[in-house]
């Protein structure tokens, strides 16, 4: 008999717990043929959160948690899990719901009857985003795929069920600052991919902000990104842009009202053109220094406060 592991992470979400465990017993129930591990992380919330969870572990022993002792992060929390689980097959997904349970039956479906090794969800809907979201959206992903020489699928979720050899296989890439998508795709393997739309979040509020996607966005360039060094990236850029609207205003204004002062124009727009590049380049190369900075520093990916493992 298969064992399927489902790990959850979770970050305040008392509110959403109950809500999911009602959905996610009912596909438990339902799929006699395997066992199950839920294994929720508990990735150091500041609510209820690991109350509503140990209340749920006390009342079934293939229940797990695991507790941080501070927030983590859900890259961290994935680890956590992977590392833990024991199953044949493991699936992630969020407690919010917005990875809808009865998928696993369909996933396990598929990757018995068409032995692969991983099958996920992606979603199409940035089809339904603006035409100047969809824009970046699409060079985004051409970017990281030609930088990275890893592919990156566009709008794939986290939410995926795989076989024990590939989960060993993501274990075993150790680094500090994870990015799953570019880890999943690394690592390779058969991944089937079904397309389905989001829905929304059951509870709680998302813990994604425009800013933290954008940083996020960038650690799958170059692996991490400290705040300081991003902001110096966005500086330098932002100094092209002045020097391009300032060489224009100035050739303009020369154009039509002559140069009282000869050279100054010119040599105003090369001193902003330069400078920002330098700051944009220095940007990128601090990003990946403090990559390598926090890589070699070792420090643990998770620190466990408490669990009901063993
Ligand atoms: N999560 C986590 N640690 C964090 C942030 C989020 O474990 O620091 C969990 C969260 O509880 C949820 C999942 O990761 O189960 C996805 O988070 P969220 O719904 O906020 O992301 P979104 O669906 O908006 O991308
Ligand atoms: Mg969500």
């Amino acid at each position: 008999m298969d064992k399927i592991s489902i790990i959850v992470p979770c970050y305040n979400e008392e509110a959403a717990i109950p809500l999911f465990y009602r959905e996610i017993s009912k596909i438990m129930n339902k799929m006699k043929q395997v066992k199950f591990e839920l294994l929720f992380i508990n990735d150091g919330s500041n609510d209820n959160t690991l109350k509503e969870i140990k209340t749920l572990a006390n009342s079934k022993k293939e229940i797990k948690y695991i507790s941080f002792s501070r927030n983590f992060g859900k890259e961290a929390a994935i680890y956590a899990g992977l590392e833990h689980s024991t199953g044949d097959y493991v699936t992630l997904l969020d407690v919010d719901l917005q990875d809808p349970p009865e998928f696993i039956e369909e996933m396990y479906r598929i990757i018995k009857g068409e032995d692969i090794d991983c099958v996920g969800l992606k979603t199409d809907e940035h089809k339904e985003y603006g035409i100047f979201r969809r824009f970046f959206t699409s060079c985004y992903y051409k970017l990281v795929s030609k930088l990275s020489k890893t592919e990156m699928v566009p709008g794939a979720r986290d939410f995926r069920l795989m076989t024990r050899q590939m989960a060993d296989a993501v274990l075993e890439l150790k680094e500090y600052n994870r990015y799953s998508k570019g880890i999943f795709s690394f690592v390779g393997f058969e991944t089937k991919w079904i397309t389905y739309k989001v829905p929304k979040r059951v509870a709680g509020s998302s813990k994604w902000s425009l800013f933290k996607l954008f940083v996020y966005a960038i650690d799958a360039i170059v692996g991490f990104s400290t705040v300081p060094l991003t902001i110096s990236t966005i500086v330098g850029v932002l100094f092209c842009f002045i020097s391009i609207v300032a060489i224009i205003i100035i050739i303009i204004k020369t154009l039509i009202f002559g140069d009282p002062v000869d050279g100054w124009p010119s040599l105003v727009c090369i001193m902003f053109f330069l400078s920002g590049i330098q700051l944009f380049c220095t940007g990128i190369s601090g990003a990946y220094l403090s990559k390598t900075y926090t890589e070699v520093k070792r420090r643990p990916i998770y620190i466990i406060k408490e669990t009901n493992y063993k």
